[in-house]
């Protein structure tokens, strides 16, 4: 027997891979175009073929289009993300038995919690911890910024599609919120699609701030330029859209741009654009650290004999700072040297890892 053949791509072969130890598989480096001929070999090559992807069937469409026959949406659930648990249930309606709701992931109890957080020196970082000092209401959309909605930074009350972060801050605003609304974007979906929002709550004469998290890159989805980085999408050179000329060109007179790292400077500015009645544009201008592949600055360490204990800096939720039985320490492999621990610790235990 030629057993069991499976055809994925993405994250979905790591849980296939899981799940179907004994399968071969086939792992599409990129879904289009298709390597026709080499899904016909690989096909030949078994007795049972399977598509599993997310979402919609894409691949088992074509496979079954080329003439050859697969199953994938039979047993492969075709609504939100996959997981080990999900694939595991698959598993078993494929071998004929019935699926149960119970979750069976075998590695539940023996790893860590580790919950999805903005990464070691992110920039986006200090506009969060910013405005979770602040009583507003922060509506969001979509990109790596989401990752602000975790605790502990939790500051994200809605996230929608791209753009919404600046238009839904202006419907909130007119359906009669009585807290003041910030809106989040990123650089790259402000260009995308923040642009018509923003000319809408100057037009409709609302009082939002609107937050640009200016990290010069399409970061989530991997680094790809855009209208604002000064480089076309293949890498060549040309025109850098300036942000604040954009708001201003919309009619905004209130546009500033902050530097994330600078926590008091960055909650003073956007305590002042609170303040203000008309709308603002603030552009948080930093860029991502994994793309520019450097730390921000030095790395930094916790004094043992200073540290009270507080866990104050553990608010920032940067996954290099560890608390372990009330002992606070800074992994030294994943700090980036963003320094707003350092900021905010109220005991001056966290120092440069140079002065030390
Ligand atoms: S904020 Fe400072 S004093 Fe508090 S736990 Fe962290 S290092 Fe220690
Ligand atoms: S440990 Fe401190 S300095 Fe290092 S990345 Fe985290 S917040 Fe920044």
């Amino acid at each position: 027997s030629k057993g069991l053949g499976i055809i994925t791509s993405s994250i979905a072969y790591q849980y296939a891979r899981e799940v179907w130890p004994e399968a071969s598989v086939l792992k599409l480096g990129f879904s289009y175009p298709f390597p026709d001929a080499l899904i016909r070999e690989f096909a030949q090559g078994v007795d049972r073929l399977l598509v599993v992807e997310e979402l919609d069937p894409f691949i088992e469409e074509h496979v079954k289009a080329l003439g050859i026959s697969c199953q994938g949406r039979d047993f492969v659930p075709g609504i939100m993300e996959l997981s080990v648990d999900r694939l595991l249930q698959s598993r078993r309606l494929m071998d004929g038995g019935e699926a149960t709701r119970k979750e069976e992931d075998p590695y539940r109890e023996l790893l860590p919690p580790r919950p999805p957080v903005l990464c070691p020196g992110c920039p986006h970082r200090g506009v969060f911890y910013a405005l979770s000092r602040e009583d507003v209401v922060v509506t969001g959309d979509i990109g790596c910024y989401s990752l602000g909605a975790f605790p502990p930074l939790d500051r994200m009350d809605s996230i929608l599609c791209m753009g919404a972060g600046v238009s839904m801050a202006h419907g909130m605003e007119k359906a009669g919120e009585k807290r003041k609304v910030v809106g989040v974007v990123g650089d790259s979906t402000f260009f995308h699609s923040g642009i018509t929002g923003l000319l809408d709550i100057v037009y409709n004469k609302g009082h939002s701030t609107i937050i640009v998290l200016d990290n010069r890159t399409t970061a989530m989805t991997g680094h790809q330029d855009h209208p604002g980085t000064g480089r076309t999408i293949s890498g060549e050179p040309t025109v850098a859209v300036s942000i604040e000329d954009i708001g201003r060109a919309c009619g905004i007179n209130r546009v500033r741009s902050i530097d994330p790292y600078q926590l008091d400077d960055a909650r003073e500015a956007i305590k002042e654009e609170l303040a203000a009645l008309e709308p603002s544009l603030i552009v948080s201008r930093a860029p991502c650290p994994l793309r520019e592949r450097r730390r921000v600055g030095a790395m930094r360490t916790i004094l043992a004999e200073e540290c009270r204990a507080c866990e104050l800096c553990l608010s920032l939720g940067c996954p290099a700072i560890e608390g372990v039985d009330g002992v606070m320490k800074i992994n030294q492999t994943l700090c980036a040297g963003c320094g707003l621990c350092e900021q905010i610790c109220p005991a001056r235990a966290i120092v440069s890892r140079e002065g030390v």
